[in-house]
């Protein structure tokens, strides 16, 4: 922590925010001030941008071989060093510095991967139907690129953009998180020792999350906006990138279906539910949230979920013991409380945890509910924490119509011993990824993304980089 970095990173260099202003970071363990981070004010954002337009042309002349090269290294530093940014993660966010160390290595290899994809951004030639030319087809930067990430994933979220961008030829500027700034700081250190050169990736923590991102997206030079983190904030710059006609990816909020039928090994379907809600004490985006089960076997799963989350040993991120930590902030904690006070006054039973500890630190207990009403606010909206609502369905047309029942579309999941059942529900639930007799999707070679208002654009996989490349048609005559 001593020296982590906690100015700017503009242009190569570490700075203070030009106001001279800094925010407090907090331990969501104790809720105590761990470091105080350079506010970026609306000027530093256009500096920023100086930065990376400075940088730009020299960025995507480098050949791809040399930036496959940079961002290797980058996956060595970044592995070399994985417990130290373990720590600093789970320190500024809360999360079990298992699921930590699970988070940094998953972003690494988004650097590896992106070092493997940097040489393949192929075009195409063909012979024009007429026979009159070629279409020569060829694949070029967006250009300069926003990066906004949320605290849930404070190192993968940004390397799953700053990889794809800079295998691509385009500079990027990244905001993160206020939460969690400081991981990201640490990754800009790790880039220019990796030999990233200046002004390719800027980096801008701020408070004034809105005025820094917009002022950016009206400056012409800006080309791309990646956002991770909430439909309501993806709505907000959609808009906002109408001015200019950015070019957007989405990636957004979450409201993942579990569905496990009768035929399903329960152990696995078990297992497989243990992941898909407590990886990072249910703080991610491809948390389950509603856990539909065939009524034959529901008892049994409730009862079998219930004992495992109950024997979870819940303490201190950085504490080698615990596998919950707390929550990342007070608001995080009173919403989850919110939504299970609001389900059982609605008849949902707790059938482990429900109730909000007192003492020190932002934590909520694993819980399980069981016969949670439809109409539950829990069932419409991301819980974003370690509890586990259940429902009934006695067929496979109620089970699809309950899963699709929502505005979100970004993962579902689904557990049965029958595998053309599991093909034909796989095809039936709109999301844009299924676990499918798995409780995890995501893997930086694969497309993540949502539809319906999840988002817009894949990340990772070689549709990733496309994310950030324009083709350009040249019609030829030779
Ligand atoms: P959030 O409130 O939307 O914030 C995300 C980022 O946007 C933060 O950097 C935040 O900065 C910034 N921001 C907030 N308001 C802004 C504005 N008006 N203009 C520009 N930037 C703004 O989301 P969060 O609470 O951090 O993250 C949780 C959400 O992220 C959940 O909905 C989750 O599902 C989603 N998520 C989605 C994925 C995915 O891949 N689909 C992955 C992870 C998380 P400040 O911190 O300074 O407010």
């Amino acid at each position: 922590m001593a020296d982590t970095p906690t100015d700017l990173f503009l242009g190569g260099k570490w700075v203070p925010a030009s106001s001279g202003g800094r925010f407090d970071v907090y331990d969501p363990s104790t809720g105590e001030v761990i470091a105080a981070v350079a506010d970026g004010t609306v000027e530093d954002a256009i500096a920023a941008v100086d930065a990376a337009d400075a940088a730009a042309a020299g960025w995507a002349a480098t050949a791809p071989r040399a930036r496959a090269e940079i961002l290797r290294s980058a996956f060595e530093l970044m592995t070399a060093r994985k417990d130290e940014l373990a720590r600093l993660i789970s320190l500024e966010n809360g999360k079990a510095l298992t699921d930590a160390a699970g988070e940094v290595a998953y972003a690494a290899e988004f650097f590896r991967w992106y070092s493997e994809e940097a040489v393949r951004a192929e075009g195409t030639v063909m012979t024009a139907p007429s026979g009159a030319n070629r279409i020569l087809v060829v694949q070029q930067p967006v250009g300069i690129a926003v990066l906004v990430t949320p605290w849930n994933f404070p190192a993968a979220m940004a390397t799953r953009k700053i990889g794809p961008a800079l295998a691509a030829g385009c500079t990027c500027i990244l905001k993160p998180a206020s939460d969690t700034p400081l991981t990201a700081l640490a990754m800009a250190a790790i880039l220019a020792e990796a030999g990233v050169p200046d002004g390719v990736v800027n980096v801008l923590p701020s408070r004034s999350s809105g005025k820094v991102v917009s002022a950016m997206l009206h400056d012409p030079r800006v080309r791309k906006v990646s956002f991770t983190g909430s439909t309501e904030v993806g709505r907000v710059l959609l808009a906002e990138a109408a001015d200019q006609v950015v070019n957007t990816s989405m990636e957004l909020g979450g409201n993942a279906p579990f569905l496990v039928f009768a035929d399903a090994d329960l152990e696995a379907a078990l297992d497989g539910a243990m992941v898909a809600k407590m990886r990072n004490a249910g703080e991610a985006c491809t948390a389950a949230n509603r856990f539909y089960v065939e009524a034959s076997v529901a008892p049994e799963f409730s009862r079998r979920l219930a004992e495992r989350m109950a024997a979870l040993r819940v303490g201190p991120g950085v504490d080698e013991q615990t596998e919950v930590g707390p929550l990342v902030n007070e608001d995080a904690v009173a919403k989850v409380d919110e939504l299970v006070t609001a389900a059982v006054a609605d008849g949902a039973a707790a059938i482990t945890g429900g109730t909000r500890p007192d003492g020190t630190g932002w934590y909520y207990p694993p819980t399980v509910l069981s016969d949670v009403r439809p109409a539950s606010a829990i069932l419409r909206e991301e819980i974003f924490g370690p509890v586990a609502p259940i429902v009934t369905f006695t067929d496979e047309a109620e089970a699809i119509r309950l899963a699709n029942d929502t505005e979100f579309g970004l993962v579902a999941y689904l557990y049965t011993g029958d595998l053309a059942r599991g093909l034909r529900v796989s095809e039936a639930l709109e999301a844009g990824m299924i676990g499918l007799n798995r409780g995890l999707v995501s893997d930086p070679a694969a497309p993540f993304g949502g539809v319906k208002q999840s988002g817009i654009g894949r990340e990772g996989g070689h549709e990733g980089m496309l994310d950030y490349l324009e083709s350009k048609y040249i019609a030829v005559s030779w």
